[in-house]
C-alpha cells in the first residue's frame, strides 16, 4: 500500500490548497508573493506549498496584533468568554485530530501511531489546562508599613496583566504541541500573538490557524507567518513585540537576545540540552533499559531533553549496554504511515548530515560503536539508532547537542563521580535517575543542575508539569502555572485611606 492510499481525503485537499499567512483574521499571500515548498523526509516528495513570509509580512503582522491588543474587543473580554474560547479551540483540534496527526507524521517523519498517542492529545490537553488559568490569573494584597506618613493606612494590591503583544517562534521537532505550548498561555493571559513556525514543518500550525478562526477569536488575536530565520529576526526586533517566546537552537537563543535588545523586550528561551540518564546497579534494570532506550530514541532523538548521555554503575554496564544495543538493533525503521515503524526519518537533510557527521566525530575521537552508526541506503533522511561507548568527557559527542538518535554510554563508580560528570556540560535541561533507593533518588535530584528529573521514568509531560533549563538550556518555565508568570506583567497599585 503507498502513502497516498492512506492520506485521508481532507489532509489531501488540505495539502492541495495553496497555505497562505494569517494575518488580521484573515489568509494572505506574502507580500513579495513567494512560497516555498514544504518536504516530506521520508521521500523526499513535496508536500505542498506554503508562503514565504518575511520582513514586510511580519510587520504586518506585529501591526495587526498591536492594534488587536490595544484596540480590539480581546482586552475587554470577560476572562471567562476567553476561557470558553480556548477551551472550544481545543475541542475543534480534538475533532481535527486525525488530520493533525497525519500532517504531523507527513511534515516530520514522526511515526503516525506516535503523532495520535502523544503529539495531539498533549497538544489539546494543554490548552484545555490554560483556558482553566483564564479566569484564575489574579493578583494579591498586602498589609505595607509606609514609615514616611505615619497617620496614613494605604490599600496596595497587585494586578496581573497581560505582557502585550507576544512573538513566538517555534522548532520543527514537535510542531504542534509547540505551537500549543506557545499559545495556550499567551492566550489564557490575554496577550496576541504573532507565531513564526519552523521553515521545515510549517503545516500543522497551518490546520490550527484555521480552527482558530472557526473558534471565534477577534482578528489579529492569533497571527501566523510561515517563512525562515530572516522572518523570526524580523519578529525579535520589532519594535512593537513586548516579549519573545523561543524554542530552538541555544545557538539561535542567543541571536534573540541580540535582537531583543533594541527594546528589552521580555524574552524567554527553551533551548537545547545533553541530558544525562543515570543507571544504579539497585535498579530494576529491565526498567532501566527500556527506559534508556526511549530516553534516547523517542522522536529519533530530536528531543531537546533526550537522554543522550547514558551513565551506568560499572557494576552493571556490560548488562545495560548490551540491553539497550539490542532494542536499538531491533528497532524497526522506516516511513512514518508503516503501521510497523517504531521510528521515521529525521526532519531534514540539514539534520541527517548533521547526525551522521557526529556519529564519524565520535569514531574519529576514539568511540566504539555498540549499535547503528549508519545511514539506511534508501530515499529520506533515515539513521539507524545508535549506541557508543569508550567516549571521553572532552569529545564533541559528549559536549554538544546531536538532536538525534545517537547515545553515548559512560560506566560511573560513585555518586559524586557520577554528580560531577552529569553536571559537566553547559546545558541542564533534564536527567533521568534509575534507582531503588529512594534517600539517593532524592539527593540526585537535587544535586543534578538541570529543570526536570524523572525518577525510574523518562519523558513523561503533563500540563501541570513546569518545564525548562538551567544554565544554557533556557530561560523561564513551560506548562504549569509557571508559564502563565512568562506571559504577564505585575503591576502594583497603592492607594490611601482616608
Ligand atoms: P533553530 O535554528 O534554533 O530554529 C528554531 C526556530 O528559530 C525556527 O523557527 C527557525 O526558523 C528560527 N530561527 C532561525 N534563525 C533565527 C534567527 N536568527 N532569529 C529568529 N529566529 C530564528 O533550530 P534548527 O536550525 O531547526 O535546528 C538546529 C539545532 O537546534 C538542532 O540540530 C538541535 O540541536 C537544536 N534544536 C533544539 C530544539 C529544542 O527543542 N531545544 C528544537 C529544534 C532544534 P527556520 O526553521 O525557518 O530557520
Ligand atoms: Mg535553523
Amino acid at each position: 500500500m503507498t502513502n497516498t492510499q492512506r492520506i485521508s481525503t481532507e489532509v489531501t485537499n488540505f495539502l492541495n490548497q495553496p497555505k497562505k499567512l494569517l494575518i488580521n483574521g484573515e489568509w494572505m499571500a506574502s507580500q513579495s508573493n513567494k512560497n516555498f515548498g514544504v518536504e516530506n523526509p521520508a521521500n523526499g516528495d513535496t508536500l505542498g506549498q506554503v508562503a514565504h513570509g518575511e520582513a514586510a509580512d511580519i510587520d504586518k503582522a506585529v501591526r495587526a496584533a498591536r492594534e488587536a491588543f490595544d484596540h480590539g474587543p480581546w482586552t475587554k473580554m470577560m476572562v471567562a468568554e476567553r476561557s470558553k474560547m480556548i477551551w472550544k479551540l481545543a475541542d475543534l483540534m480534538e475533532q481535527h485530530a486525525e488530520q493533525f496527526a497525519q500532517l504531523e507524521s507527513l511534515d516530520n517523519g514522526k511515526p503516525l501511531a506516535v503523532a495520535r498517542a502523544a503529539d495531539v492529545p498533549l497538544a489539546v490537553d494543554i490548552f484545555r489546562y490554560m483556558a482553566g488559568w483564564s479566569t484564575k490569573i489574579h493578583g494579591e494584597t498586602f498589609p505595607v508599613s509606609v514609615p514616611y506618613t505615619p497617620d496614613t493606612r494605604y490599600l496596595t494590591y497587585t494586578l496581573k496583566e497581560p505582557v502585550g503583544v507576544v512573538g513566538q517562534i517555534i522548532p520543527w521537532n514537535f510542531p504542534l504541541l509547540m505551537a500549543a505550548w506557545k499559545l495556550a498561555p499567551a492566550l489564557a493571559s490575554g496577550c496576541t500573538v504573532v507565531l513564526k513556525p519552523a521553515e521545515q514543518t510549517p503545516l500543522s500550525a497551518l490546520l490550527l490557524g484555521e480552527l482558530v478562526l472557526k473558534a471565534g477569536f477577534p482578528k489579529g488575536v492569533v497571527n501566523i507567518v510561515t517563512g525562515f530565520g530572516d522572518a523570526g529576526a524580523a519578529l525579535v526586533q520589532h519594535p512593537m513585540v513586548d516579549k519573545v517566546a523561543f524554542t530552538g537552537s541555544t545557538e539561535v537563543g542567543r541571536l534573540i537576545l541580540q535582537g531583543a535588545a533594541s527594546n528589552l523586550k521580555k524574552v524567554s528561551l527553551e533551548l537545547g540540552g545533553k541530558s544525562p540518564n543515570i543507571v544504579f546497579a539497585d535498579a530494576d534494570l529491565d526498567a532501566a533499559i527500556a527506559g534508556a532506550a526511549s530516553a534516547i530514541f523517542f522522536n529519533h532523538g530530536q528531543c531537546c531533553c533526550a537522554g543522550s548521555r547514558l551513565f551506568v554503575e560499572h557494576s552493571v554496564f556490560d548488562r545495560v549496554v548490551d540491553g539497550v544495543s539490542k532494542i536499538a538493533e531491533a528497532i524497526q525503521i522506516g516511513d512514518g504511515f508503516d503501521p510497523g515503524t517504531q521510528m521515521g526519518p529525521l526532519v531534514s537533510r540539514e539534520q541527517f548530515d548533521k547526525v551522521c557527521g557526529y556519529i564519524q566525530s565520535g569514531v574519529k575521537d576514539g568511540a566504539q560503536l555498540k549499535a547503528g552508526g549508519k545511514a539506511l541506503e534508501r530515499p529520506g533522511y533515515f539513521v539507524r539508532p545508535t549506541v557508543m561507548t569508550d567516549t571521553a568527557s572532552h569529545m564533541k559527542v559528549i559536549q554538544e547537542e546531536i538532536f538525534g538518535p545517537v547515545v553515548a554510554a559512560m560506566p560511573f563508580k560513585n555518586t559524586d563521580d557520577v554528580v560531577k560528570e552529569a553536571n559537566n556540560t553547559d546545558y541542564g535541561l533534564a536527567a533521568g535517575i534509575w534507582t531503588r533507593d529512594l534517600s539517593k533518588a532524592h539527593a540526585m535530584s537535587a544535586k543534578l543542575r538541570v529543570g526536570t528529573t524523572w525518577v525510574n521514568c523518562y519523558n513523561i509531560f503533563d500540563a501541570a508539569l513546569p518545564f525548562g533549563g538551567y544554565k544554557q538550556s533556557g530561560w523561564g518555565r513551560e506548562m504549569g502555572k509557571q508559564a502563565i508568570d512568562l506571559y504577564t506583567e505585575t503591576k502594583s497599585v497603592c492607594l490611601p485611606l482616608s
